[in-house]
């Protein structure tokens, strides 16, 4: 996918004062100095006409050049000590003194001739002048336009050091973007509003002045900027927030008062910012290092105030990107600023079936290829994990020197990209062995027992990625947006599945557990925390509100009574509990299938396909479950068995 071609061109900058001033200084300087020292180097002494005849005639000279107004000439050397004058000098000639000077150097055996056509003199001169300055403002400039370093960077601090793009010469298109048509549909109204302009501003509307991209990591905000460029014909300034703050103190605010000013030169034109949110942070949140702060809120100022200080109708359009709109300043979202926004989110099962076509585009696909069923495979992938999959796959069937990309190749990919890379190096014992055999089929029956989680594709036994030493995959069978209560326990108990399955087998639980009970505990906390689950809590939040897009942060604790943090604690606790214990139940229900499929595990390594499913059917729901899923309990009057089954 061609990105930022090398149409860009660097933005204009006007050459500060300074510089033209010095440059003349500098010229006159070089000038004086040039007639104080007239020429360079050493020269030959200058001798009298008549002291060279005199010479000649007493036969010292060897060779002479005798121009117009000047003879070049060379002693020969003296073998006496009378050598009173270098054995190089010249003469000037008054032109008058017309002697027969040919016949007389003839007489005494004198080599003689003309100069050759006189240029090395006054091209030498001309070179020592100009090259010189030419090479010193040679690194003048380079030092201006490097940007970086510190001498360049004192020059350009003020700089806004956004690309521009001239028309189209991002080389991305609309078609370029798939499976997020409500953006696009936004987006194209945009480029209409600059092109046609009058269509609008002749009914008396204004103008969008900003709109805000926000979306996930990965789901197309900047790529959708870039095809806003290639599709709106305009030119289109691109800069990421980062790039305001940099290095100098105080530089920000400038670059942003630049940027606009070149802007509105060349409106109508699009100004995009890119990651808007390490500009646009939250001002007075959270505390902070004052200095860093400082400036942020400085620049945040300049853009704020630039925002407001156009019309909204000059043409220019400011369009931002962030993945974290909960942090931004609410100033940046008032009215007259960014108050459009576009969700640019992950998309569905069509939509990624639109991307993957995208991307397979420029990849050679078998035919027996179904990218629907690929993109049905996929679901929570952005399309920049599309993108890595396709280009997995490719890589893959390249080392298999395939004629074209098949669909085990893709299979492979995502299996890679889910689980990590295959670990065939890394050895495992025959007890270890059987512990990750017996492991993952616990997961695999509870798993296929379970609510809402999909079907059960793959067991495998062979190491993989980071940590795994094997691992069970589970395929959604459709995308989902919500989880239900039983689903997340369900979800619980799948996790146990694994160690649970150790302890009936072997008596004893092995350390291969631990990724396990992290995620279920997590996911226990949070539906009594974040969900507001648990029947005793009821729907009190205990978390500050969560990233939007962003997975993987850790939500800071609301401050609670130590007697509400107990009860949480308990309530983690036993719907931990509760989904243990039913996954000891499950299995131990189902030990015949658990040690048959184990086995069966052990020998082929992998377990897939029909045989796989066929096995997963025989499983059988103890008694207990239906109700444990629909209330977390389990029926009145029975007890929570101590659960050591050997
Ligand atoms: P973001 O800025 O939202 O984090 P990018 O626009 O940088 O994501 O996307 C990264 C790459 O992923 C793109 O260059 C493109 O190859 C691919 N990609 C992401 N979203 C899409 C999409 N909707 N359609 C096609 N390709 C996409
Ligand atoms: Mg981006
Ligand atoms: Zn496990």
């Amino acid at each position: 996918m061609p990105v930022e071609t090398n149409n860009k061109r660097p933005i204009k900058t006007p050459k500060p004062r300074l510089f033209g001033g010095s440059l003349l200084i500098l010229l006159t300087v070089l000038l004086l100095l040039n007639f104080i020292i007239p020429t360079f180097g050493p020269r030959p002494p200058q001798v009298a006409y008549s002291d060279f005849i005199a010479q000649v005639e007493a036969n010292k000279v060897d060779r002479a050049i005798v121009g117009g107004d000047r003879i070049e000439y060379v002693l020969k050397s003296q073998p006496t000590g009378d050598n009173t004058l270098p054995p190089q000098a010249f003469v000037t000639t008054p032109v008058a003194l017309d002697l027969d000077l040919p016949k007389i150097l003839r007489d005494h055996n004198v080599q003689f001739g003309a100069p050759a056509p006189d240029t090395n003199g006054w091209i030498g001169t001309l070179l020592s002048w100009v090259v010189p300055p030419v090479i010193f403002f040679g690194i003048w400039g380079w030092l201006m336009n490097r940007g970086g370093g510190a001498g360049g960077a004192a020059l350009t601090v003020g700089k806004s050091k956004a690309r521009i793009y001239s028309e189209g010469s991002t080389g991305i298109k609309f078609t370029d973007v798939a499976g997020v048509d409500e953006a696009k549909a936004e987006l194209q109204e945009i480029v209409d509003f600059l092109k046609n302009a009058g269509k609008y501003t002749r009914l008396g509307a204004k103008i969008p002045k900003g709109v805000l991209l926000v979306g996930p990591p990965g789901t197309g905000k900047t790529l959708l900027a870039k095809a806003i460029a290639g599709e709106a014909s305009v030119p289109f300034f691109s800069i990421s927030g980062s790039e305001f703050i940099e290095l100098f103190v105080g530089v920000g605010a400038a670059r942003v008062r630049d940027l606009f000013e070149q802007a509105k030169k060349q409106s109508p034109c699009i100004v995009f910012i890119d990651e808007l949110d390490a500009l646009g942070k939250s001002r007075g949140g959270a505390g902070g290092f004052v200095g860093g702060n400082d400036e942020r809120e400085q620049t945040l100022n300049q853009l704020l105030t630039e925002m407001d200080g156009f019309d909204g109708n000059t043409g220019v359009i400011i369009v931002a990107a962030t993945n974290r709109p909960e942090v931004l300043d609410p100033a940046l979202r008032r009215p007259g600023r960014f108050d459009r926004q576009v969700v640019v989110d992950r998309p569905d099962k069509i939509g990624r079936e639109a991307i993957l076509n995208v991307h397979a585009r420029t990849v050679k696909l078998s035919d027996e290829v179904q990218i629907s069923v690929i993109a049905a495979r996929t679901p929570g992938f952005a399309g920049a994990d599309l993108a890595n999959l396709v280009n997995e796959a490719a890589l893959l069937a390249a080392r298999q020197n395939r004629d074209a990309v098949m669909m085990a190749d893709f299979n492979e990919a995502l299996e890679r990209v889910v689980a990590g890379l295959e670990k065939r190096s890394r050895v495992l014992n025959e007890i270890e062995k059987k512990t990750v055999a017996y492991h993952e089929v616990g997961h695999a029956i509870i798993g296929a027992l379970m609510p809402g989680a999909g079907k059960v594709e793959k067991i495998s036994i062979v190491p993989r990625g980071v940590g795994a030493l094997g691992y069970t995959l589970q395929m959604p069978e459709e995308d989902r947006f919500l989880m239900v209560e039983d689903e997340i326990r369900g979800r619980i108990a799948t996790l146990l599945g694994g160690r649970s399955a150790e302890e009936i087998i072997f008596g004893k639980v092995s350390t291969g557990a631990s990724d396990d009970i992290q995620k279920a505990t997590d996911l226990a906390e949070r539906a009594v925390t974040l969900y507001g689950m648990s029947d005793e809590l009821g729907p009190v939040a205990f978390e500050k509100p969560q990233q939007q897009f962003i997975e993987g942060y850790g939500n800071p604790r609301r401050s609670v009574s130590p007697k509400v943090a107990e009860q949480i604690d308990r309530q983690v606790k036993e719907t931990i509990d509760g989904a243990h214990h039913i996954a000891l139940t499950i299995l131990d229900t189902n030990r015949d299938l658990l040690e048959e499929t184990a086995q069966t595990l052990l020998q082929k390594e992998v377990l897939e396909g029909p045989t796989l499913r066929e096995q997963l059917n025989r499983a059988q729901s103890p008694a207990e479950l239906d109700e444990w899923l629909r209330s977390g309990k389990f029926p009145s009057g029975m007890q929570l068995k101590q659960l050591a089954i050997v």
